[in-house]
């Protein structure tokens, strides 16, 4: 077989693609970062800096120059500068003229200017194609490759093919590109960083109020009332039993309020036969964080258990377990006989109890997006509605069977306040009912259509 024959070829390793230089305004964290980043995957990198005599971290493989030397050696400039310090651009403004500028800067506050850092940048370089792109990629994160979280890089510019150019270099970095349209969203993006928690917000001020809320309301029924009518101490109520009160009430309570504005917006949607008109906004922004609701329902599920295990070896429970056998022994002297209903009772709200909680972690382990991601639509459905409705009855078994002996016992309401348990159960028993009366076909199979676009007064003609 000769040498030059075709198959060889095929074998022979194709030639690297020579990528283009990339200039890089700024030695900075963030630029040096970068840099490294890109030299990493093939780019010569050339800096633009102030000084001729660069910080030994910059990357060795890469040259300093004058930003107008840098400038001229590549098509793309990435400025790794802060927003106030643009100014010294419009002197480059010939020099940058056509060349693709990429804004990668953010800012300290939300809307902190009138207009984005990279609109601001086009207008002292007009001649310039600007593109905004990493910004919410932290230089530790480029530097020290823990990207998983932070893979996804917004793009956005004015120029289609500049936007290109830098989604390529976004991939060659082994990131994800997002187009999000025209440097108009650049400000957004520019937000993006600065958000703290916004999903969050909602749940964590809801469950801090509903929390100081019980605890108060443990505090008058378990500590002030007895310390009232009976001179008793039970201060010490307040650093157990009172919080293994509080968090499981919080944690059904916001479980129940997971999957009340489902029932809610499928009551709105019967009543106006239409899926095509918004809900209001209150219930848009509540359906928006039920995840959220639902992780910190979890945490609080999560503490309840801790509690409960700790229970044996508290000091109080052990004194009153030996008070009972010692004042047993000396009033008759004999055992009682076992009582298998409270047997019955106490092993059935325990097995709720376990089984509720298996469930709920269940669904915060698929809430996880690394899973959600790995299950299609319909898989990710059923667990969090079907296995989420089924916790939630569990859950409220659990409290009902544990508490329920109490509801109609009139010294349970002190002060005529109900038991906590009654309080906790308001919400999920209300979820359960309207749940339950909604899956009547009478009411299901026109839902099911509404769902489906189907409409009572339709408002365009066929
Ligand atoms: P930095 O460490 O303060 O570096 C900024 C660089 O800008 C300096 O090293 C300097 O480079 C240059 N510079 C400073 N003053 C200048 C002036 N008056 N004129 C011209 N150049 C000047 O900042 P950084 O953390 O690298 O951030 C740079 C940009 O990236 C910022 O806009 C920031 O918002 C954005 N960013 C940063 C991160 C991050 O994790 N750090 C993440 C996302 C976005 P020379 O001395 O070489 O001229």
């Amino acid at each position: 077989m000769s040498k030059n024959s075709s198959n060889i070829m095929a074998l022979a390793p194709a030639a690297p693609n020579k990528r283009e230089t990339v200039c890089i305004f700024g030695t900075g964290d963030f630029g040096r970062a970068l840099g490294h980043k890109l030299i990493q995957s093939g780019y010569p990198v050339v800096f633009g800096s102030r000084s001729s005599h660069p910080s030994s971290l910059v990357p060795k493989d890469a040259e300093v120059l004058s930003h107008v030397e840098a400038a001229q050696k590549a098509a793309i400039i990435i400025i790794a500068i802060q927003r106030q310090h643009y100014s010294f651009l419009t002197s480059l403004a010939d020099v940058l003229r056509g060349k693709v500028l990429v804004d990668i800067s953010n800012n300290l506050k939300i809307n902190q200017y009138p207009e984005s850092n990279a609109e601001y940048l086009a207008q002292l370089v007009p001649g310039a194609r600007v593109v905004k792109a990493f910004n919410t990629v932290s230089a530790w994160a480029l530097q020290s490759g823990t990207l998983d979280a932070s893979r996804q890089v917004f793009v956005c510019g004015d120029d289609a093919e500049a936007k290109k150019m830098v989604m390529d270099i976004v991939r060659a970095l082994g990131l994800t590109p997002l187009d999000k349209g025209s440097l108009l969203a650049a400000q957004e993006i520019e937000n993006y960083p600065l958000q703290l928690f916004p999903m969050w917000k909602f749940p964590i001020f809801l469950s801090l109020g509903l929390t100081v809320f019980f605890f108060i309301y443990c505090v008058v029924l378990n500590v002030i009332y007895p310390y009232v009518y009976e001179k008793k101490d039970f201060s010490f109520f307040i650093a157990i039993s009172i919080p293994n009160q509080v968090c499981p009430v919080l944690a059904l309570t916001l479980l129940g309020l997971v999957y009340l504005p489902g029932v809610l917006a499928a009551i709105i949607q019967l009543c106006r036969g239409t899926k095509y008109r918004r809900f209001p906004d209150w219930l848009d922004k509540w359906m928006l964080c039920r995840k959220q609701l639902g992780l910190v329902a979890l945490a609080f599920a999560c503490v309840h258990v801790l509690y409960t295990l700790v229970i044996p070896i508290r000091s109080f429970v052990r004194w009153r377990i030996g008070n009972q056998i010692i004042s047993q022994v000396l009033s008759s002297n004999k055992t009682q006989p076992l009582d298998t209903s409270k047997a019955w009772i106490s092993d059935s709200y325990l097995a709720l109890g376990i089984l509720g909680f298996f469930f709920f972690v269940l669904l915060g382990i698929t809430s996880l997006p690394s899973v959600s991601n790995s299950v299609n639509w319909r898989e990710f459905r059923f667990v969090q509605s079907k296995l989420g409705y089924l916790t939630l009855v569990l859950c409220t078994a659990h409290t009902l069977v544990y508490g329920g002996k109490w509801f109609l016992v009139p010294s349970s309401y002190k002060w005529y306040l109900p038991p906590i348990y009654m309080l906790s159960l308001i919400v999920p028993c209300a979820v359960l009912v309207v749940k339950f009366v909604l899956i009547f076909p009478c009411l299901d199979n026109p839902l099911t259509q509404i769902r489906q676009g189907w409409e009572r007064n339709p408002r365009y003609s066929q």
